[in-house]
């Protein structure tokens, strides 16, 4: 990490100091492990373990971390933010977050929650994003044609970029069709592309690893669905299922009651207020996106923001995001000088 101030560096500072209501942030982690340990096309879900173990060193010499739980805590309290508090959350439950990401967080004395989909749990098989990412990166071809639910498509894999933009336009076609229908697709690529899908005995945490990170006193586990579909394209009824069935088993196979859920994927068009409606009646006290912003006092609990790391951030990209350039103009554009300024004053008062 540099060491010394750099211009960016104290813009970010300046930008989370001054001007803005003090805010609270959770961090969104996928995947720790070394790059060499994942496909290319997926690095940017993978923070490598040394680069978390700054990012770590970084938020306890300047935020509060805390569990999930508490933050939550102190953003029903209601009143203006005292501290700046940091919650670290992983989604998917991937082997390494337990392999990498549990003895740095034990290292730093850190808290976390893991958000697990729990019909993955202990399976060989990779997730579907996984299996395309391998498939377009293993094939020896160089173009194919593929049909895909009625339409014909050219893939282009000539090269890195061909094949990191045709992953993400059948990516973004497969994220809203039914897991069985994406299992049927990969299963015909892999025979048109000539590829066989690896399988990983350990690629997920398994149920006694989660015992052990519950038996830490620094871990919180929160359900991530059963299957980690979009929740906008299941029936009430499946949705009322995936909320239902990943709570029983962490109370079958570990003996807790979770009480946090994580929408898959996250993003805005991923949840919508009918949702919101069963996660709550449900009996959650909270949910997750994947939208990029900071959390305040004030904030719907069923749609609370999170900040998004990745294999690519650097220091200086991850310090923009949690102290926030974005927000601090966004905030100037709809609130202007004046209004930020008495706020400050109002804030230094308190
Ligand atoms: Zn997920």
């Amino acid at each position: 990490m540099k060491r010394l101030l750099s211009p960016l560096t104290f813009f970010t500072k300046a930008c989370g100091t001054f001007g803005l209501r003090r805010h609270a942030i959770i961090l969104a982690y996928h995947r720790v492990c070394p790059h060499t340990e994942c496909d290319w096309l997926l690095k940017d879900m993978a923070v490598q373990p040394d680069d978390f173990d700054r990012q770590l060193s970084h938020l306890k010499r300047n935020f509060d971390i805390v569990s999930l739980s508490q933050l939550l805590d102190i953003l029903s309290n209601g009143s203006r933010l005292k501290v700046r508090p940091a919650a670290i959350t992983f989604d998917d439950g991937y082997a390494d977050n337990f392999q990498y990401a549990f003895p740095i967080l034990k290292k730093h004395n850190a808290a976390a929650t893991f958000f697990i989909p729990t019909g993955f749990v202990e399976d060989s098989h990779l997730f579907w994003w996984e299996r395309l990412a391998s498939a377009i990166v293993s094939t020896s071809l160089k173009k194919a044609e593929v049909r895909i639910w009625g339409d014909s498509l050219n893939l282009k894999l000539d090269g890195t970029h061909q094949r990191s933009t045709t992953f993400k336009k059948i990516a973004a076609i497969l994220k809203y069709k039914k897991l069985t229908l994406i299992n049927d697709f990969l299963e015909n690529l892999s025979v048109l592309l000539k590829v066989t899908y690896s399988r990983f005995p350990s690629y997920t945490m398994t149920w006694n690893q989660m015992g052990e990170l519950c038996t830490s006193g620094i871990v919180g586990i929160g359900a991530h669905s059963h299957t980690h579909q979009p929740l906008t394209i299941l029936e009430d009824g499946e949705l009322v299922e995936e909320l239902n069935i990943s709570r029983k088993m962490f109370l079958d196979k570990l003996g807790i009651t979770v009480d946090c859920f994580a929408y898959p994927y996250g993003e805005v068009s991923d949840f919508n207020q009918n949702i919101k409606n069963y996660v709550h009646k449900s009996g959650y006290r909270c949910a997750l996106t994947m939208r990029q912003g900071f959390c305040y006092p004030d904030d719907d609990m069923f749609s609370l923001n999170r900040i998004g790391v990745g294999g690519f951030d650097t220091d200086e990209i991850f310090k923009t995001k949690i102290y926030g350039i974005m927000p601090f103009i966004n905030n100037l554009r709809s609130v202007g000088w004046k209004r930020l300024l008495s706020e400050r004053r109002m804030n230094l008062k308190n």
